[in-house]
């Protein structure tokens, strides 16, 4: 099909949180490649994203850090478009869903759907908090899991085994907004029949993407279909996010999974609506040629016309939304189009462990934008080749480290470099004479088309390895020719070899722009080649430099990295782990060896004979009110009874503790723990999933025994 233009969206990030280059791989650096490579090619495209701000997290996180959920989004949707850009993903609208025009957008697609009858409203009992006078979300509900009797399980999930839950399923839950059993109450919600679907899904999704989507989105689906779908609640009880357009309705909000996506087509709308006004600016010129003139309702052209190509770059954590849910929903409202493709990428690990923000395994955006000041190219570079397309892929500091010193300096900056100081030093900086060569113009011409090809089909790694064969190519030319040892009894062999070198830079300053897009215009300038010239079509075709141009000033395009940058990395990262008590779920690999935490500086035998160790016994062990991490415990020392509060709630119920022997530290200053006066310590050690466990006496041991 001849495609007429182009909708490409990225995942909406959730505004909670800063996001780590695991979702950068997952979903936003192959968008932007993708765009970057239809606007060099002419293609009307748009490439549009922007912050999810709704859902039950937001609030959460608010009450976390004593704040508002408004300051919350505020704060992350900044921090968040500000690395986007800095990393130059290069989004034509980076929206946000807490904007009116995106409220309109939902409530009116929702009320198209009401009025067509396409909810069946059901009465269902859900817990409520009589305290805080509030319906309980999935997370706002902790109890015991019902799987491995984790008592910090959420409503939806339990972090530690990864059982998906329903509220009902806890074992003794409990309100996190007031700490108090709620109570079921009924309420009344709008469902999506999903099941009405499945005839539809099977032919448009099944029949019909069954070739030209990856495995991993098609065949999730295909389970889920195939199990049969189940009617999902499109409405929600809680106060953040957009209102239920709908009168009896009072107190509800849109199911933030029916509101995100929409945010796409008010993303596009929002855009739109600049360019009419003149507020939008144009920083990706060429594709914008299309949109001049264009007025606020040319938003329509990308949604709802069927020469639009649709494509939704996501991790594989969404794919039941954006090729089940979503589609449903457009199907269903009527007037749009349907995603053409859905990209799905698995996720990229660190160092041997699953990338998580919560436990601190992993690096944010910002924090490498901060350590790595001028280097967004290296990581686009290096999670380029490790994109985790078919399987989930692997970052690791050393890695990192060998990708850029060997391919990056040691391949493309070291070709350039040669080739530049060497017409510098033999003819002055100007483009020597030579003709065209075919030979050259054929072999980037295959290549041009290979890497069109396969970033087309969605394999960018095998795209930027076409992309890298160029510059090896380069350098294999430099070393049979030599031209710098022709030079002193034939000049114009020499002139040939850099003629031809030039001409490969130039046409790598083209194709490396949708990976490399900093390196792209660097290179435009060491050139000092004209920016018309950055079009997919000049690669191969013409002698982009005529002899006798004069190049720009020469730069260095890549510094080495050196080893104590990455050993500081490493560093960092082992002394952030363990942090906190919630543990990563079952699919994560046992932690490494060489993960477990660096060691703690020396100390003397009398620093150590200075602790007071014993063996004691559990005597008595409560719940602290309000404090759901701690215990308070009494422990029997042979010589005294000691009251402990010890924050190990999460990880055992008091009634299984009590008669166990455990190690205490005695002589440690006394402390007040909300209210209560802690006498000691008792030692634990945590396991490979974040769990605590006691340090006990093997056999039964007198309480008081000294441990040394
Ligand atoms: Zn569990």
């Amino acid at each position: 099909m001849n495609w007429k233009r182009y909708t490409v969206t990225a995942a909406l990030p959730y505004a909670n949180g800063p996001k780590h280059i695991g979702h950068l791989a997952g979903a936003y650096l192959p968008a932007d490649i993708y765009a970057r490579y239809l606007r060099l090619n002419k293609r009307d495209v748009i490439f549009v994203c922007g912050s999810d701000e709704h859902g039950t997290a937001i609030p959460i996180q608010a009450r976390k850090e004593n704040t508002t959920p408004r300051a919350i989004i505020d704060h992350y949707h900044n921090l968040l478009k500000d690395n986007f850009s800095k990393l130059g993903i290069s989004f034509d609208v980076y929206h946000r869903t807490s904007e009116p025009i995106h409220h309109e957008t939902a409530q009116e697609f929702f009320k198209v759907m009401y009025d067509k009858g396409l909810f069946t409203e059901e009465i269902s009992e859900q817990y409520y908090d009589n305290e805080a006078k509030a319906f309980l979300a999935d997370r706002y509900i902790v109890g015991t899991c019902p799987n491995c009797g984790n008592e910090n399980a959420y409503g939806d999930q339990c972090e530690r085994c990864g059982k998906t839950l329903s509220p009902k399923e806890l074992i003794n839950p409990h309100s996190t907004l007031s700490g108090t059993q709620p109570v079921l109450k009924e309420t009344k919600h709008w469902y999506m029949p999903l099941q009405n679907y499945e005839p539809w899904l099977k032919e448009w999704l099944l029949q019909g993407h069954k070739d030209d989507w990856k495995s991993n989105a098609y065949g999730q689906c295909k389970s889920w279909i195939d199990a049969g779908l189940q009617p999902r609640a499109m409405t929600r009880d809680l106060d953040w996010g957009i209102k239920v357009p709908l009168k009896d309705a009072e107190g509800k909000v849109l199911y933030v999974w029916f509101d995100a996506p929409i945010g796409y087509i008010s993303a596009t709308k929002q855009l739109f609506k600049e360019i009419e006004e003149g507020k939008q600016e144009f920083s990706y010129s060429q594709a914008h040629e299309a949109y001049k003139g264009a007025k606020a309702d040319d938003w329509k052209l990308y949604w709802q016309n069927e020469e639009t190509k649709l494509v939704h770059f996501i991790g594989k954590d969404n794919i039941v939304f954006h090729c089940i849910i979503f589609p449903a929903m457009l199907h269903a409202h009527g007037e749009f189009i349907l995603p053409d493709n859905v990209p799905a990428n698995e996720f990229v690990n660190l160092e041997g462990d699953k990338m998580s923000t919560s436990r601190r395994w992993s690096v944010e955006m910002y924090e490498y934008l901060e350590e790595f000041p001028g280097k967004p190219d290296e990581l686009r570079y290096v999670l380029a080749s490790i994109l985790p397309e078919t399987k989930d892929s692997e970052f690791t500091w050393k890695d990192y480290q060998t990708r850029i010193n060997s391919e990056l300096v040691g391949i493309l900056g070291n070709f350039v470099n040669r080739v530049v100081v060497l017409t510098d030093k033999y003819f002055e900086g100007k483009v020597p004479p030579s003709k065209p060569s075919e030979e050259l113009q054929a072999y980037i011409t295959e290549q041009r088309d290979k890497i069109g090809t396969s970033i087309e089909n969605y394999r960018l790694r095998e795209a930027l390895t076409e992309l890298m064969n160029i510059a090896r190519y380069g350098n294999k030319l430099l070393t049979e020719k030599e031209p710098w040892k022709t030079f002193k009894h034939s000049p114009e062999q020499t002139g040939v070899v850099l003629y031809d070198c030039l001409q490969i830079i130039a046409n790598l300053a083209i194709l490396c722009e949708p990976f490399l897009p900093f390196t792209s215009s660097k290179l435009f300038a060491m050139l000092n080649l004209n920016a018309a010239n950055l079009l997919w079509g000049n690669a191969g075709r013409q002698n982009l430099l005529e002899t006798g141009h004069k190049l720009g000033a020469a730069e260095l395009l890549y510094q080495k990295i050196e080893d104590d940058v990455i050993q500081k990395q490493i560093d960092k990262l082992k002394n952030t782990l363990p942090v906190n008590n919630t543990p990563p779920t079952q699919n994560t690999k046992p932690v490494q060896p060489t993960e477990v935490s660096a060691p703690k500086a020396e100390i003397t035998y009398d620093d150590f004979s200075k602790l007071d160790l014993r063996v004691g016994t559990i005597l008595t062990a409560e719940k602290v009110e309000k404090a759901d991490k701690l215990l308070k415990l009494s422990v029997d020392l042979g010589f005294e009874t000691r009251t402990i509060v010890s924050g190990i709630a999460a990880f055992f119920k008091p009634e299984e503790i009590i008669g166990l022997q455990v190690s205490v530290v005695t002589n440690l200053a006394p402390k007040k723990i909300r209210g209560i006066e802690s006498k000691g310590m008792i030692l634990l050690a945590e396991d490979e999933i974040g769990s605590l466990v006691f340090i006990s006496p093997k056999k039964g041991m007198k309480n008081g025994s000294i441990i040394r």
